[in-house]
């Protein structure tokens, strides 16, 4: 970290990268990420200058995402190599997706999208809700028939109560007819 005189500020933690940093992010478990604001404003519309409120040479900034997602994110954001999101755990992925669709970061929203209708059987339910939330329908076509195999409670956790039971419906219908 470089001690700017006012805090600590981190530095970018994408490789060669030599953009200055004028926004530090914190994340939900206390990690610090430096970053840029033109990349936030490039590369998304979820990151509203106004909620920096007045800027200064370093902004501060708190976010919901953890420390994995947010390297990820914030790494999508940047003209540089990119990361292979086929490798990327599954959980994390699902979630960057989400992330992704909060901040409309455009591109991260397609690759994700496009990544994780090739990782259904990974975790069927919780793309499958993904792919509801946000309209994604055919990433919901191929996840849901591989989501009837799972719990009721699993289901319910991830579709929520009125989701969880058009699941079941489909899910007797399934049954009905095999
Ligand atoms: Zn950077």
């Amino acid at each position: 970290m470089a001690n700017n005189g006012e805090r600590d500020v981190p530095a970018c933690h994408v490789p060669d990268c030599g953009l200055p940093i004028d926004v530090v992010i914190k994340t939900s478990d206390a990690q610090y990420f430096g970053t840029h604001l033109q990349n936030l404003e490039s590369h998304a519309d979820g990151f509203p200058p106004a909620s920096l409120g007045k800027r200064k040479r370093v902004n501060h900034m708190d976010i919901e995402e953890d420390s994995e997602v947010t390297s990820l994110m914030l790494h999508l954001m940047h003209k540089q190599p990119q990361p292979d999101l086929r490798q990327t755990p599954i959980s994390i992925l699902v979630r960057l997706a989400e992330a992704a669709e909060k901040y409309l970061i455009y591109s991260a929203m397609n690759i994700c999208r496009v990544v994780l209708n090739t990782r259904t059987s990974e975790a069927p339910l919780g793309i499958l809700a993904y792919a509801i939330k946000h309209g994604y329908h055919e990433v919901a076509d191929v996840a849901g028939p591989l989501s009837l195999g799972e719990s009721w409670n699993e289901a319910r956790n991830e579709l929520g109560p009125s989701g969880v039971m058009l699941w079941a419906s489909c899910v007797c219908s399934f049954n009905q007819s095999s």
